[in-house]
This record gives C-alpha cells, structure tokens and sequence, in this order.
C-alpha cells in the first residue's frame, strides 16, 4: 500500500482541520450546548460564548431578553 506525499499533506492538514475545530467548541452560555461558539458582551457584563443560533437570536432582539439565563446583573440592573 503506497501512499504519495501529497495524500499524507492532505491527511495532516485534515488533522490540523479537525483540531482547530474542536478548539474552538465552547458550551454555549446561553442553550448549554457545545457548539462553535463566539465571544460576545452582552450590555456591559462578562463576556459570555454563544452559539450561532443564540447569536442570531439575540441580534433579532433588541435586548437580551429570555433567550439567557437569568443573571444576578439583571436583578440588580435596575436601581441606577
Ligand atoms: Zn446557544
């Protein structure tokens, strides 16, 4: 069985591919899935990971709104 330098380039960047992949899966904070997710701040509070889906739901939202877990900021954000 012969495998050409041009299949072991393929394979190996396949396997870098992979790696930077699952590098990236982080648990989404907001639908606790693990998913590629990006960071993102939200009003001024930690920065959280979301996940595409969430992201796009909080775009379509103008505030955060249910799609998040309740959050002790929020309790308190109001007494300014
Ligand atoms: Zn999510």
């Amino acid at each position: 069985m012969y495998t050409s330098a041009a299949e072991i380039d393929e394979l190996e960047a396949m396997r870098k591919n992979i790696r930077e992949s699952v590098a990236t899966l982080e648990l989404c904070w907001s639908c606790q899935r693990v998913s590629h997710c990006d960071i993102a701040m939200v009003d001024d509070a930690a920065p959280v990971w979301l996940c595409r889906d969430c992201q796009d739901k909080l775009l379509s939202q103008e505030h955060l709104g249910a799609c998040l877990w309740p959050s002790p900021w929020e309790v308190t954000a109001g007494g300014n």
